[in-house]
């Protein structure tokens, strides 16, 4: 579904208030390792574009069902309603529905997309919206997450946070999986994932080393 304006001189790029200057959007992304805040600083920003009366959806992938179908939820249990969305197309259309009466959009766990939500968000923004991603930078093996670093290079702005490594306290930059599963995928929270800092963080931790931990991991 091509979520252009069609009858637009310009071809949808840009939209055009009455004195002919371009209401272009603006594409925000929040990164950082798991317990980072992203989704804390995501509904921040949220509740207050519904503050200045502005007109917010929120949506999430259907991976992420730790809390509830319809709404997006903070480890310190902020919480904002969301729509529950199984793939990019389906986003598309849920957008497309209700394109006209959104200024704002959210998405949270945008690292579960997949590269179909980079000319998304592009086509979102140069429609005039706000789109503000949340999603983590790397995975568990420290490597770049799916669609998150395309999207943060395309960024008007990137807010990078960092947790508080769970080992010796420092800025935490990393996602530590706890246990020997690989998988890319084991939604969770504290007990599965910590946050570590460069130095604590250890790609391959094994199940013997994961029950060593000076502190245990917080329970939120
Ligand atoms: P994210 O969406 O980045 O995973 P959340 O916004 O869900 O993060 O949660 C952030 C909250 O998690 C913090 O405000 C704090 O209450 C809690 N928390 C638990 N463990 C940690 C940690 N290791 N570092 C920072 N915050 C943590
Ligand atoms: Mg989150
Ligand atoms: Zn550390």
């Amino acid at each position: 579904m091509n979520l252009h304006h069609p009858q637009r001189a310009d071809g949808g790029r840009t939209n055009r208030n009455e004195v002919g200057r371009n209401e272009v959007g603006r594409l925000e992304v929040i990164t950082g390792p798991m317990f980072s805040g992203k989704s804390e600083e995501l509904i921040r920003r949220l509740k207050r574009a519904r503050i200045a009366r502005q007109r917010v959806a929120c949506y999430k992938p259907d991976i992420d069902l730790r809390y509830h179908r319809t709404s997006i939820a903070s480890h310190g249990s902020q919480t904002h309603e969301a729509e529950t969305v199984g793939n990019v197309e389906r986003l598309r259309e849920a957008l497309a529905g209700q394109l006209d009466a959104i200024e704002v959009v959210g998405i949270d766990e945008a690292q579960f997309f997949d590269d179909g939500i980079i000319p998304l968000a592009v086509e979102l923004v140069h429609l005039g919206k706000r789109v503000i991603l949340a999603g983590l930078d790397t995975t568990f093996n420290a490597e770049p997450f799916g669609p998150i670093p395309a999207l943060m290079a395309l960024a008007d702005e990137v807010t990078k946070l960092s947790a508080v490594c769970m080992v010796c306290g420092a800025p935490a930059i990393h996602t530590q999986r706890l246990g020997a599963s690989q998988e890319l995928v084991v939604v969770g929270a504290a007990g599965v994932y910590e946050a570590r800092c460069r130095a604590c963080f250890k790609p391959y931790l094994d199940e013997n080393e994961s029950q060593q931990m000076e502190f245990p991991a917080i329970q939120i």
